[in-house]
């Protein structure tokens, strides 16, 4: 009775496309590829044995010890197919560590394919685990269902490590895992029962179609530009790593001047340029055998991440790292200086969840100066402040329930009239569990979540509510200012709700004045625009808060209805740079000439107090006079001073 060898024909074909697109998409580095080709290759050699088998049972050609050998050979490749399948999903699951730290893993992952290989040797003597018959045809002997019992370990040990690290894969990436077993099972026993058709190849090879399709898909994570592993690839690395208890070590490197780099050089030059970059880093990788996986994530960010096993040197990597970088790039003959922060993180000890490292990530270089030494997270990572930041939606919530904001003010003093004339009405937040917490934190915040028009709202009705109140003439201040940010510039309802508000308390809108910022004027919306329009019109004024901050854009400051502008404070401070101080005197120079009145901010000296008034500049506000004080307070303070 002849064997049917159509279905290897066509195992041997799939294996050569699948051989094919595995090496034309070049997925031949890094250890999950490794793995994957080996898996390949020896199914692709039992292939080749096993059809050569078929075709010599079927010549009933009678050189016995070719037929020993070719079947031995089959049956050898045959079995190591399964362990190394075994090893692929190891490194699928990146769980070396596991292997190695458990004496079971490493005697159970060899055992099974030791016992095949012992067979085969002993089998040239005995013949007990196949021997060919009376017409030469291959027979299988007593000893065979060993095989079986040694192929079966593995299914099931394969079948359980799938079901453990279940949580890593997807649904199609689990079941096309679990494929290679089912369809490799199903053949066994088919082919148990219809020895002439041997169909396990062929299962095999549709097995690791799945595979190479649903799995071994390199463009899902790796960046085009540079060629390492992407943002998707590094965020589905961690998770695996933090769930399945792995240790590394990672260098985080951030360029911090990325932006201006891409704005100078461009697009396409900036993708050279990180090309090179990714390329130096690949080569120390290799240089340093730091077994690291290399990722880049955007805009200029860059991880290595090593198996704390072999991270020992990773200092000195680091700073080799550091060097490299520091010496800056040379493309199309300009040197190009590179700001590249770099810290050392560890994972679990200093991070114990995905969110945390990645907020980390992307804050340290912005949080912390640039010391061109390298860094350690254990050190600069401020855990109650990214506990703040994440909560921070909520916490401004439950503020503006529980009713946690309130408004202070910082009183004005007019030079001129020689009293406090104003006040600036600012926010303050103190939370249950974190304190005080600065308007430059939950500002932003308020912003992005679009929390910030309540809380504008609550801001505008304190004020009216305190101008409206008895004691407010007694003390003389003629207005109030309050802080506008961007997004409520932008808002629709701005102009209905100010002056809804002054109407319900019957305030005047002139005891009332607009601080807006520079960033807030550059947006030439037409909202913007026609808010500031319409308050104008109803007898609002506006100051420009924080000049000097920004890219001062003298036309479009003058094409606003402003009456005051505010020096910023870091204007004000700038005091012993003596250029500083020429653009300085310009400066007010200038806005006195366009006839704005000028407050001069963060005024913490008497010595200052007195430059700007010799500078002319009407108003001075700042620590020197009071801080920023709740309403009696402000109330005592000004009746005090006013008074005297
Ligand atoms: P800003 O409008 O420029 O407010 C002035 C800031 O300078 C205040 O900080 C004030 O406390 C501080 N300051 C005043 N004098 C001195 C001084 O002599 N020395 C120093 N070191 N600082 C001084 P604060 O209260 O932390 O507010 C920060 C920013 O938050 C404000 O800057 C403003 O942009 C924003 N903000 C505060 N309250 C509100 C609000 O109700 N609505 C909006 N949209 N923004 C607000
Ligand atoms: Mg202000
Ligand atoms: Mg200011």
């Amino acid at each position: 009775m002849e064997k049917v060898a159509y279905f290897d024909y066509c195992a041997l074909v799939i294996c050569i496309l699948i051989l094919a697109s595995v090496i034309s998409r070049r997925m031949t580095h890094g250890r999950v590829n490794r793995y994957y080709l080996a898996t390949v290759i020896i199914t692709f050699l039992t292939i080749i044995f096993d059809i050569w088998a078929i075709t010599l049972d079927n010549l009933s050609a009678h050189n016995e010890t070719l037929k020993y050998i070719v079947h031995s050979g089959y049956l050898f490749f045959h079995s190591l197919t399964i362990p190394l399948y075994i090893t692929y999903l190891v490194a699928l699951t990146d769980t070396w560590h596991v292997i190695r730290n458990h004496l079971f893993n490493t005697i159970v992952l060899p055992l099974p394919l030791i016992i095949i290989s012992v067979l085969i040797v002993i089998n040239a003597f005995n013949h007990k685990t196949f021997y060919l018959n009376d017409n030469f045809v291959y027979t299988r002997g007593e000893w065979f269902p060993l095989v079986y019992v040694a192929g079966f370990m593995y299914a099931v040990y394969g079948i359980s490590y799938i079901c453990y690290y279940k949580k890593l894969f997807r649904k199609s990436r689990f079941w096309a895992l679990m494929s290679v077993f089912g369809l490799v099972t199903l053949a066994t026993v088919f082919q148990m029962f219809y020895p002439r058709y041997p169909v396990e190849m062929f299962a095999t090879t549709v097995g690791l179609l799945f595979i190479t399709m649903l799995i071994q898909r390199p463009e899902e994570n790796v960046d085009i530009i540079t060629g390492l592993h992407k943002l998707t690839g590094y965020t589905a690395d961690i998770k695996k790593g933090f769930s399945n208890g792995k240790h590394v070590h990672i260098i985080l490197i951030n360029i911090a001047n990325f932006n201006s780099i891409r704005d100078m050089l461009g697009f396409d030059t900036t993708n050279d340029l990180l090309r090179l970059i990714a390329g130096k880093l690949a080569e120390l990788n290799k240089k340093n055998k730091l077994h690291a996986d290399l990722y880049y994530l955007d805009k200029g960010r860059f991880r290595f991440v090593i198996d704390s096993y072999y991270a020992n040197d990773i200092e000195a990597t680091a700073s080799v790292i550091n060097k490299a970088l520091k010496r800056g790039v040379n493309i199309k003959h300009m040197d190009v200086n590179l700001i590249a922060h770099i810290c050392i993180a560890r994972c679990p000890e200093d991070f114990d969840n995905y969110e945390t490292l990645m907020y980390f990530g992307e804050r340290f270089s912005v949080d912390n100066d640039y010391t061109g030494e390298i860094v350690y997270a254990k050190y600069i990572f401020k855990k109650e402040q990214y506990d703040l930041h994440s909560n921070l939606d909520g916490i401004i919530e439950n503020a503006i329930t529980n009713k946690k904001f309130h408004v202070y003010y910082q009183p004005i003093y007019s030079i001129k009239e020689q009293r406090f004339n104003s006040a600036e009405a600012l926010l303050r937040l103190v939370d249950d569990k974190f304190g005080f917490i600065s308007p430059d934190i939950f500002i932003p915040a308020a912003e992005k979540s679009g929390a910030i028009h309540k809380i504008g709202a609550y801001v505008l009705d304190e004020v009216c509510s305190f101008i409206a109140s008895d004691g407010f003439g007694k003390l003389g201040i003629d207005y109030i200012e309050i802080n506008l940010s961007v997004a409520q510039c932008m808002h629709k309802e701005l102009p209905e709700l100010v002056l809804e508000t002054l109407k319900r308390y019957d305030v005047s809108p002139d005891k009332i004045n607009l601080e807006i910022t520079e960033t807030a004027a550059s947006y030439s919306q037409n909202i913007m625009a026609e808010n500031i329009g319409k308050l104008n019109d109803a007898g609002i004024e506006f100051s420009l808060d924080d000049y000097g901050t920004g890219y001062s854009n003298i036309q479009r400051v003058s094409t606003l209805p402003l009456k005051i502008v505010k020096l910023d404070r870091t204007f004000v401070n700038a005091e012993d740079n003596p250029k500083m101080f020429i653009v300085l005197e310009n400066t007010i120079k200038m806005l006195k000439d366009m006839e704005m009145e000028i407050v001069a901010e963060g005024i913490e000296t008497e010595q200052l107090l007195n430059k700007f008034a010799d500078m002319q500049c009407e108003y001075i506000q700042g620590y020197y006079f009071s801080k920023p004080i709740p309403r009696d307070d402000f109330i005592a303070f000004v009746l005090k001073h006013n008074r005297a």
